[in-house]
Formats: C-alpha cells, structure tokens, sequence
C-alpha cells in the first residue's frame, strides 16, 4: 500500500488513535465521535476502511485497536507531525496553533526522507510544540534520545 493512498481522515484518526492511546485513554467510537464531532456511524466508516487496510482491529462491543501495522503507520505520521511542527514553529518562527494546522495538512504525505533530513537539521528534538515526546525511529527500532547524539 503507497502510504499517501490514505486519506486526510483517515490519517487523522490514526493519529487521534496514538494521541488517546500516549494518553491512557482508548479511541472508543464515541471518544472518537466526541473528538472530530461527527456521529458514531461516521466513526465506523472510516475505522472500517482503516481495518480493510490491515491498520485497525475491530471486533464487535469491543474499543477498536491500532494493529501492529497501524500502530507503525501512525508512528510514523505522528513523527512527521511533530518533526514538521518543530520545524515550523522554531525554523520559520510561525505560533504553535498555526505550525500544528498546518503540520496536519502534510504529515501523512510528506515522504521518510524530507522529515528524516528535517529531523537531522534540528538534532532529534526531544519535544514537539505541545511538550508531547517524539519518538525517533531508525530501520524498524525506537531509538533513545542518547543514541541519537554524537
Ligand atoms: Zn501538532
Ligand atoms: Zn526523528
């Protein structure tokens, strides 16, 4: 699957699926609902597209959960989010509100090897905008922040 064949949405849930789950909180259909303020039954049409894409498990009275897949692909986005955030709000020195706008709009597309080269140039911030931890992650493996120094 090319990742920009994911839609805006659908890169927003998987997104608010990491958030909720960083959080403690589990991306029930009416957390979700209650989130993006749409109705329940426009909640499960997207987590069912995002589930014919191997990205979300569903199963029936339960909270859907991020595969293994998804949780990957959400990583990934996430990184971007917050790499282009950074970059944004401390390169181009535009406000926290307007970075993470505009952020969302691109950090489902933008491809591995800009935000890698971006993440390079601000040395792996720790931080995004928010305060929230950015997960740098290299060949498949989370690395610590120590091991991206020297
Ligand atoms: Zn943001
Ligand atoms: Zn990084």
């Amino acid at each position: 699957m090319p990742k920009s064949d994911l839609s805006g949405i659908e890169a927003s849930y998987l997104k608010e699926a990491y958030r909720l789950r960083e959080s403690g909180r589990l991306p029930s259909v009416s957390v979700l609902a209650h989130g993006f303020r749409v109705t329940m039954p426009s909640v499960i049409d997207v987590l069912q597209k995002l589930e014919r894409r191997g990205l979300v498990h569903r199963t029936p009275w339960k909270v859907p959960t991020l595969t293994k897949k998804g949780l990957a692909e959400a990583r990934r986005i996430i990184h971007s989010h917050r790499v282009l955030e950074v970059y944004y709000g401390e390169a181009l020195g535009l406000d926290e509100t307007y970075a993470c706008a505009e952020a969302a709009k691109i950090d489902y597309l933008i491809g591995t090897k800009a935000v890698e080269r971006m993440c390079d140039t601000l040395h792996h911030p720790a931080r995004c905008l928010h305060g929230f931890t950015i997960e740098h992650v290299k060949n498949g493996r989370m690395l610590k922040p120590a091991a991206l120094e020297g």
